[in-house]
This record gives C-alpha cells, structure tokens and sequence, in this order.
C-alpha cells in the first residue's frame, strides 16, 4: 500500500479512538484531508479509498482541483478569503470556514444567491487572540453572528478556530474548551437562520484533543499528505 494511504488509514484510527475516548459517534465528526499545495493525484488516491471531503485554503487552488476531480467531493474553504474570490468558487464550495466580517458575508450571501444556492458558513474566531492570526475576537462573534444571520444566500453553522502552534496538544485544550463554550453560548440565543452544530476545531497537531472537546471537523493535512514543501508549490 503507498504511504499515503498508510498516512490516511491511520489518521482515521486516531480519530476513531478518539470518538471512543470521547464517548462520541464516529459519524459526528468529519475528517476533512487539507489538501494544500499537494497534487491531484494525491486527492485521486484518497478518493478511490473513498475519501469525499477535502480541504484548501487557497480559491485558485481549490477551484483547479475541483475541475478535473470527481463531481461529488466535498470541497471546503478552510483559508482566509479575499472578496474577490469568493465569485470563482460560489457554485460548488460546500463550506466556508473562514467568515471573519460582515462585508465578505454580503460577498458570499451575493454569490450564492446567483446560483440560487444557500452556502453554509463557519464563523472564524481566534480564541487564543494570536497578532497573526485571522478571525474575530470571541466577544465579536455574537454580534457579527446577529449581522450575518439574516442575508440570504448565506447560512451559519457554527464556528472555526486555529490553534496556537504548541508542542504539547494539551496546551490547546483550553482553546478548544473556549470555542465550544462560545457557541453554546450563541446557540442559546435562538437567532433565526443560525444553527451552531459545527465546530471546525483541530489540525495534525492537535486534532485529538479537538475530537475529545465537541469537534466536528478537523482538518488534517501534514498528518495524511506529509509535509508539504512551499518552495516547490
Ligand atoms: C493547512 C491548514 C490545516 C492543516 O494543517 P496541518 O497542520 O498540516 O494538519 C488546517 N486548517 C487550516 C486553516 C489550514 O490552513
């Protein structure tokens, strides 16, 4: 068997003994393999293994993809979005992660509705409050939530978050904690269009941890690709 799929295989393990730790069901949380930066090929494999659900963060990259694989993967936006792009990917992408402002909301909530779809949304927030990260505060997220909630074309799922990179993924558990809290707290408030049953929480690092605290994506990458190489492209 190649080494990706020996790489895929035991990534779903993880995140199945995980689920077990958890107390939780297999199928409440999904493995979205990050394909960034990695061939085609590559995404061909994993289909053929009966992966669906892949990740970029780049439109570009995810839109070149898209063209030339199977019609049925699930393609998720994982990245941070210029307004710009948002037009090139509006017909096919089956989530946005990374809706940190009202504007780039209206820019989706626009494109969607000229090809009459509604297109899910997660709400980036950047609970650990890293200078360089995107996403919105966690005292930010209701209100923008609230301003979100009631454009058409555009629905909200629930929230994302990117970690700290640390080397203990213990470290992170108090992240994770913070983002499921959060949106039980914005669950609570009943707000028409705005379901908070996704939390995109969890990278190779750290996706057990993620699982163990309510995640319902984690987006795995270096763990099933291997590392990838920026200066090859
Ligand atoms: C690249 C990326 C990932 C995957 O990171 P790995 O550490 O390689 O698993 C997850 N989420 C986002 C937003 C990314 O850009």
């Amino acid at each position: 068997m190649s080494e990706l799929l020996d790489r895929m295989h035991s990534v779903q393990k993880r995140v199945e003994a995980a689920c077990v730790r958890a107390g939780r069901s297999r199928e409440d949380v999904c493995l979205i393999a990050v394909s960034k930066t990695k061939p085609v090929e590559n995404v061909e494999e994993l289909y053929a293994d009966g992966q669906r659900v892949f990740g970029e963060n780049k439109v570009q990259e995810m839109c070149a993809k898209h063209e030339v694989t199977k019609q049925d993967i699930q393609w998720h936006m994982i990245g941070h979005l210029q307004r710009n792009k948002v037009k090139y990917m509006a017909d096919f992408v089956t989530m946005i992660h990374s809706v940190d402002s009202f504007r780039l909301a209206e820019t989706i909530s626009k494109e969607a509705q000229k090809h009459g779809r509604v297109i899910p949304v997660l709400i980036e927030v950047n609970v650990a409050g890293e200078e360089s990260k995107f996403g919105v505060s966690p005292e930010e997220a209701l209100p923008l939530v609230r301003e979100i909630a009631p454009l058409p074309g555009i629905t909200v799922r629930g929230l994302m978050t990117i970690a700290p990179f640390v080397d203990d993924p213990e470290e992170n558990r108090p992240v994770f904690r913070q983002l499921k809290k959060l949106s039980v707290d914005i669950a609570k408030e009943n707000i028409n269009n705005v379901t908070m049953c996704e939390l995109s929480m969890g990278m190779t690092n750290d996706f057990e941890v993620a699982i163990e605290e309510g995640a319902t994506f984690v987006r795995v990458g270096t763990a099933i690709f291997g590392a990838r190489n920026y200066s090859i492209g």
